[in-house]
Formats: structure tokens, C-alpha cells, sequence
């Protein structure tokens, strides 16, 4: 096979459009990638994206998908972003929305219609642009590898699996307004009980499945953590493989990040102490010595909330300042609001603020993670990098990622880790923090060596390369 010539899609990328960790693994997977090989990242272009501001023209590329007899217009627009070649793809019903899929905690009703639109477009660029690979990553791209295999598309897919839970499923009745044929309905195709799981025809149609992290790899073939496709993983476990997410450390380098009101690194640390007290200032929170412990994410199940709402009051009896940046189910949210308001170690930021994340990471001692399941999680990586000791639930890629601290055997990285998912646990795991705290030398050394841990993107690009160049 000649050269490769690769399409990466997916549903948001940073800086565009970011939700959480897919956004930013498709871009810098993309960025490390183009080093070696010729990669072409490809998104649909919102409408809150600022065109003028990335550059993004039109290519004068177009094309019309007749789908349940609706025809639907779609251009292509492009850009170069950091030195890398994206696709943009516009059609109004995909892209004339106030958020990526829905309100926090919420989906647009006609997200199956949208994101078939997308898929079309994916299947159109790998043919109109000459590509030769095609990686897509969930739900939202999983349609393009069925759609792309009707048009006859022999080249390799990859696909790859952020979150199990979001498969994509709908009403069978749905299946003619996305234009794939009804052959894909099938028990080794897309049918799921009666419905029609995207993720399942990926899964079926794709050369190579790849998730996050290697123990997500292994659990996801497990009916705890499979979601009703562990069986169907299983039958394909020859083709699936566990791959450790990384992160850009060029943005995400507390040494030149623009967001933080000092610099600091591994081998000069002092400008964290500046950092602390900057955060703590603008939050209000006044014990300076205390510990500041924090969480930022979704509000969702997965990510654990229930148990932090319930180890919250514990916890904020002891000296220490907490702080929560994040957006997601209302019933979290509200409960949250309720407890700041009696409680003045207590930060609270609904919304979702790239700036703030990065200060208050800088800012952090501690950082939380309980989630009930992680496919790889790129919080507590983000954490160690600015120097915050995770305190995280034993599972998928937080166990590939944090390891209880050994003075002894030293693995990236090291914090605290709890095997059971109760409150009694987690805050057994944040007293060990709290203990740690006080020796200030021992937690110098494992913020040191955290931050010193080599969680990038390009050790994560390498093996999707290797595994490229096995498909060719
Ligand atoms: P997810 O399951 O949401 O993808 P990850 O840990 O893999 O979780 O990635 C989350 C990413 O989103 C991180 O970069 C994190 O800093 C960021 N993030 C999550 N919530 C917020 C928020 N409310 N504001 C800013 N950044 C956020």
C-alpha cells in the first residue's frame, strides 16, 4: 500500500469545540500523529466556532444526501490549526446549535439525524480527498464506518471507543433518514434487541477496535462494565486493543500556561505556592495553609458524584478547602448549591471554563476521581502534570494511571487509590492525603514525581502508528 494517507473524525476538537477528553484527544492524537504521517482531522463546524478567528474557509467542496427524501447540503471548509490540516463539515442541521449535543445532562432529540449527516460527509472526504485510512472515534463517527463499507470502501477503519455508554442506540424505525440499507440490521450488524446500536455496526465494521487504556480494554468484555455489548466485545476480542490515552503538553504545561498566575515545573515548584494563593483569593476561600482539594468534570453517575455528595459534609468538617468546577444533571447540581451555601471552605463553579480548570489545577494539592468506571480519564493526568496528588477509584484507566505510593517501586503516577466504591473508602483514601499533607518533604517528593511522569501524546501516537502500519 502507498503511503497513508489518514482521516481523523470526530464529533468535537479542541480548541473548536470541547465537552471533555474526546475533544481533547482529537486533537493532540491528530497533532502528534502528522509528525510521522499525512493525517487530516475532520469535525462538524458549529455554529459557535469563530471562523474568522481559525481561518476556516471554504473549499468550494459540496455535495447533497437524500435521506427519507430530504436532501441535505453539506460543504466542506477547511483550516490549519497548529500546523494541521482540519476538515470542517457545515450543514444546518448539524451545525446550527447552541451546544455539541444537547444542553448539559441533555440530548437533542434529532442528534441520530445529525450525526448521520456527519457520517455521510466522513464516508464522502475518504473518497473525494483520497484518503486511504479512516479513524473514527464513538458514537458519533460510528455510523461513517457502515456507511462507508455500503459505498464500497476497502480501506482500513479503526475505531475507537472514548465511552461505552454513549453507544448510540435508537428506534429501528429511525434507520431509513440515516441511508444505510437494512441488511445492516442484523445480530452481527447493528441490531441491539430490536433497536439499532451505532456502535455495535462500528464495532462489526471496523479492521481494528481500540479503547482508552488497557484495563478498559479488559473490563469492557465484562458484563459489569459492558453495557450490553460485552458479549458482542468478546466476540471480536481479536480485533480490540487497549491503547493509553496521553495529553498535549504543550498546553497543558504549567511551566508557559497563559491561564496561571505564576509558572512552575518539577524542578521549581514555588511558583505553585502563587498559584495557590491566587486561586484561593479569587475563590474566597480564606485558610491559605489548608489543603485545597479539588474536582472538575461532568456531573454525571459515571463520574462519581453520588459519593462525593455524600463523603461532602465529612469532608469539609476537616481543615481543608474544597474546590468543584463542572456542569451536568440538575439533581447534582442542586445539591451542590446547596451545600455552599453553608459552607465557607467550599468553592462551587457551574460551567464549563477552560481558564478556571487550569488554575485551579495549578492551584490543587489534591484532585478527585471517584468515578465508578473511567475508560482512561485525562483529569488526573492533567492533575499530576500541575502537581495535584489524584485520589482516584481503582478502575479502567485510573488503575493503568495512579498507583498507591511506594516509596520503594516507583510507577507513574503515584496517589491514592481506592478499591471499594463507598463513601467509608474515599474518604479513607482522602485522610491518607490529608496525612500526607503534613509531611511536607514526602509530598513535595510525589508531587515532584508526578509532575515528572510521562503521560504525552506521543507515547500514545506511537502505538497507533505501530498499529497503522500493521494494517497496511
Ligand atoms: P471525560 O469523561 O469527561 O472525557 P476526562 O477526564 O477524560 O473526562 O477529560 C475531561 C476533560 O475536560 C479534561 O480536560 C478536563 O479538564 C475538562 N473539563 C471537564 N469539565 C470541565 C469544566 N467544567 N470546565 C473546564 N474543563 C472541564
Amino acid at each position: 500500500m502507498k503511503e497513508i494517507r489518514l482521516l481523523f473524525a470526530a464529533a468535537e476538537i479542541f480548541p473548536f469545540a470541547k465537552s471533555g477528553g474526546l475533544g481533547d484527544i482529537a486533537f493532540a492524537l491528530p497533532k502528534a500523529l502528522r509528525k510521522k504521517i499525512s493525517t487530516t482531522a475532520i469535525m462538524p463546524l458549529y455554529g459557535f466556532i469563530d471562523r474568522e478567528r481559525y481561518g476556516i474557509a471554504p473549499t468550494g467542496e459540496h455535495f447533497t444526501v437524500t435521506l427519507d427524501g430530504s436532501a441535505h447540503d453539506i460543504e466542506f471548509f477547511h483550516a490549519q490549526y497548529d500546523g494541521m490540516d482540519i476538515f470542517f463539515v457545515y450543514n444546518d442541521t448539524l451545525c446550527d446549535r447552541e451546544y455539541i449535543y444537547g444542553p448539559p445532562g441533555e440530548g437533542y432529540g434529532d442528534n441520530d439525524l445529525r450525526f448521520a449527516i456527519f457520517g455521510h460527509s466522513i464516508a464522502e472526504a475518504v473518497e473525494r480527498f483520497d484518503f486511504n485510512m479512516l479513524h473514527l472515534n464513538d458514537w458519533h463517527t460510528a455510523l461513517a464506518a457502515v456507511i462507508a463499507r455500503d459505498k464500497g470502501v476497502k480501506h482500513p477503519i479503526v475505531y475507537t471507543i472514548h465511552n461505552l455508554v454513549y453507544q448510540g442506540v435508537f428506534d429501528a424505525r429511525f434507520m431509513k433518514r440515516w441511508g444505510v440499507g437494512d441488511t445492516h440490521f442484523h445480530i452481527d450488524d447493528m441490531e441491539y434487541y430490536g433497536y439499532l446500536n451505532w456502535m455495535k455496526g462500528a464495532i462489526a465494521h471496523a479492521d481494528i477496535v481500540t479503547t482508552v487504556s488497557p484495563s478498559y480494554a479488559i473490563e469492557i468484555q465484562l458484563p459489569e462494565f459492558g453495557f450490553g455489548l460485552d458479549g458482542f466485545l468478546r466476540k471480536h476480542s481479536d480485533k480490540l486493543v487497549g491503547i493509553l490515552n496521553g495529553i498535549d503538553y504543550d498546553i497543558f504545561d504549567p511551566m508557559r500556561d497563559p491561564s496561571l498566575d505564576a509558572s512552575f515545573g518539577p524542578s521549581s515548584i514555588r511558583g505553585k505556592k502563587r498559584c495557590k494563593n491566587a486561586f484561593l483569593k479569587e475563590a474566597s476561600l480564606k485558610e491559605k495553609e489548608w489543603p485545597l482539594i479539588s474536582f472538575i468534570g461532568r456531573f454525571s453517575e459515571q463520574k462519581g458524584l453520588d459519593i462525593l455528595i455524600d463523603s461532602i459534609g465529612e469532608l469539609l468538617g476537616n481543615e481543608i478547602n474544597l474546590a468543584i468546577l463542572g456542569d451536568g444533571e440538575s439533581r447534582y447540581i442542586e445539591a451542590l448549591k446547596e451545600i455552599e451555601a453553608e459552607n465557607e471552605n467550599f468553592y462551587l463553579q457551574i460551567g464549563y471554563d477552560e481558564s478556571l480548570s487550569h488554575r485551579i489545577y495549578a492551584a490543587s494539592d489534591f484532585f478527585l476521581m471517584p468515578s465508578i468506571f473511567e475508560p482512561c480519564g485525562l483529569a488526573q493526568m492533567i492533575a499530576m502534570r500541575y502537581g495535584a496528588i489524584p485520589v482516584v477509584h481503582a478502575v479502567g484507566g485510573l488503575r493503568d494511571t495512579v498507583h498507591p505510593i511506594c516509596r520503594t517501586r516507583k510507577i507513574c503516577g503515584e496517589g491514592f487509590v481506592f478499591e471499594s466504591m463507598d463513601s467509608k473508602s474515599f474518604l479513607a483514601a482522602i485522610s491518607e492525603a490529608l496525612k500526607l499533607y503534613k509531611k511536607r518533604s514526602s509530598l513535595q517528593k510525589v508531587r515532584r514525581f508526578d509532575m515528572e511522569c510521562d503521560f504525552s501524546i506521543e507515547k500514545c501516537a506511537k502505538k497507533y502508528l505501530d498499529l497503522y502500519e500493521g494494517l497496511r
